[in-house]
């Protein structure tokens, strides 16, 4: 999507700076929108053929929907907030899913007390002590110090070594595959607080919504706001080199072009910007580089049938390839479609991990055998499409000491600027977390336009 109108409403607005967001994600276009409704004269440039990142839509059978799953949760204010100006939010539609665990050996619903007093993994103190460990880590405010343990050392000293073993590990296997060894107890204790959030609010349960039309509505409202407000954006706009100009303004080149801004704020992954800034100092690029990134294959496969109504199956058996299954269609809706049922099989790797060398169809065969053989009523027939998404750079590990190595927004080059997924601390990586780096990091670029006055 081309969009050419480079023209502002506002006169006020030639007085401001020119900015360019690399990246269309949600960070890109959530930050982007909020300058623009300010006035700022703003364009997005956008590597891929289509906006979205890692919320991007694909085609899977006669189903469209995003390449991940995602979730919205009753917690997600900045998130929320943004739909209901886009008029989406009241569409939400909330649903109590259901959670299962997979031994191997059989499938176990995990729904309730009742449910986890059953979960033939673990004996009754060590449930306990599991118990409580959820208990006290969500209700835990701040989990900077806990930045100084890995989860393993927290968990094990909190629940034991055996609840570690058969429920923890399998859990942070599911959100890190096996770069689960790297992470600080901050990461577990987020994700605790992220799913707890709602039932600290007075709920017994968690609720997920999702926006009928999935992200690529909400991107499609979000591109005719920017739209409204004079924002350009161009995608298949893969930026090569951001350098200094001759004027104190930065060259940006793409393939194709290269343009002048007066100010570029990058929300790609920090290994990118190290190698598109070159004139960033060799500190500033070490520290982008020394950041910790992990990939994500994941498989989208159309079936004929349901495979139990779970949205979330976690897996315990490390004989299966892939780390969890998301059953989407428990949670959306596809009445169109001929044969509504939707799963994503993922497994978070090392963004060097050697699956990246497999071909889809190396993956597909590697995957769908294993999720088939989970499933014993299921058989290849029922298997009606696959589609193989991938990305080596989603998110930096929460590693020991996080915080301490944050990259900082504004950097040594005059108007060049990092706002990036990697500056979420302390939470897990989701869309609310992004629009709120997106607002926060808007905020801080409007004040300093304001205090260095018109360009
Ligand atoms: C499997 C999975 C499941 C998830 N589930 C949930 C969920 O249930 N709920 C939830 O809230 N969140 C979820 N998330 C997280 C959510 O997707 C992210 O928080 C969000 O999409 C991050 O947006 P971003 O803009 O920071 O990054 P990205 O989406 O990665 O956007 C970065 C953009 O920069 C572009 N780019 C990179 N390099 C260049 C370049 N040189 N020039 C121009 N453009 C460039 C990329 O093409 C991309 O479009 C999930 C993520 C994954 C992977």
């Amino acid at each position: 999507m081309i969009k050419m109108n480079n023209e502002l409403n506002n006169p006020i607005a030639e007085q401001q700076p020119h900015i360019t967001v690399v990246g269309g994600g949600m960070l890109g276009l959530t930050l982007a929108y909020q300058l623009s409704k300010q006035n700022v004269k703003v364009s997005i440039l956008e590597g891929a053929a289509n906006l979205g990142g890692l919320t991007e839509s694909i085609k899977i059978g006669d189903l469209h929907w995003d390449k991940y799953y995602h979730v919205t949760m009753l917690s997600d204010a900045d998130l929320r907030a943004l739909l209901a100006e886009l008029d989406l939010e009241h569409e939400i539609n909330w649903k109590v899913t259901k959670t299962h665990f997979y031994t191997g050996k059989g499938m176990y619903p995990l729904n309730n007390a009742f449910d986890y007093l059953k979960l033939p993994v673990l004996g009754l103190i060590d449930k306990v002590r599991l118990g409580l460990t959820i208990i006290y880590a969500s209700r835990l405010e701040q989990g900077s110090e806990l930045e100084k343990l890995t989860a393993k050392q927290w968990l094990t000293k909190l629940s034991g070594s055996k609840a570690y073993q058969n429920v923890w590990r399998p859990l942070l296997r599911a959100k890190l595959g096996n770069n689960y060894k790297k992470v600080s107890a901050a990461f577990i204790w987020a994700v605790i607080r992220r799913f707890y959030a709602a039932r600290r609010g007075g709920l017994k349960t968690e609720m997920f919504g999702y926006v009928p039309g999935g992200y690529e509505r909400i991107i499609n409202k979000l591109v005719e706001k920017l739209s409204a407000n004079g924002a350009q954006i161009i995608t298949s706009a893969a930026v090569l080199s951001v350098t200094q100009n001759q004027t104190n303004g930065l060259k940006v080149k793409t393939h194709s072009h290269e343009y002048d801004f007066d100010q570029v704020i990058m929300t790609c992954p920090s290994q990118h910007v190290a190698t598109i800034c070159p004139q960033l100092t060799e500190a500033e690029k070490a520290q982008h580089n020394s950041l910790v990134y992990q990939g994500i294959i994941c498989p989208s496969i159309m079936l004929k049938k349901s495979v139990g109504g779970a949205y979330l199956t976690y897996i315990t058996d490390d004989k299966v390839p892939f780390t969890a299954v998301i059953e989407m269609s428990s949670l959306v809706e596809f009445a169109d479609a001929e044969h509504p049922h939707l799963v994503y099989l993922p497994k978070y790797v090392p963004a060097d991990d050697p699956l990246f060398d497999m071909t889809d169809k190396q993956i597909e065969e590697q995957f769908v055998s294993a999720f088939l053989s989970m499933y014993p009523f299921l058989t290849r027939d029922d298997v009606l499409a696959v589609k193989v998404s991938r990305s080596r750079q989603v998110v930096a590990l929460s590693t020991l000491h996080y915080s301490q190595n944050l990259p900082a927004i504004h950097t040594s080059i005059n108007g060049l600027h990092i706002l990036n997924s990697a500056q979420i601390k302390n939470a897990s990586l989701s869309v609310q977390e992004t629009v709120k780096l997106a607002n926060e990091g808007a905020q801080t670029f409007l004040q300093s336009i304001n205090e260095s006055g018109p360009a």
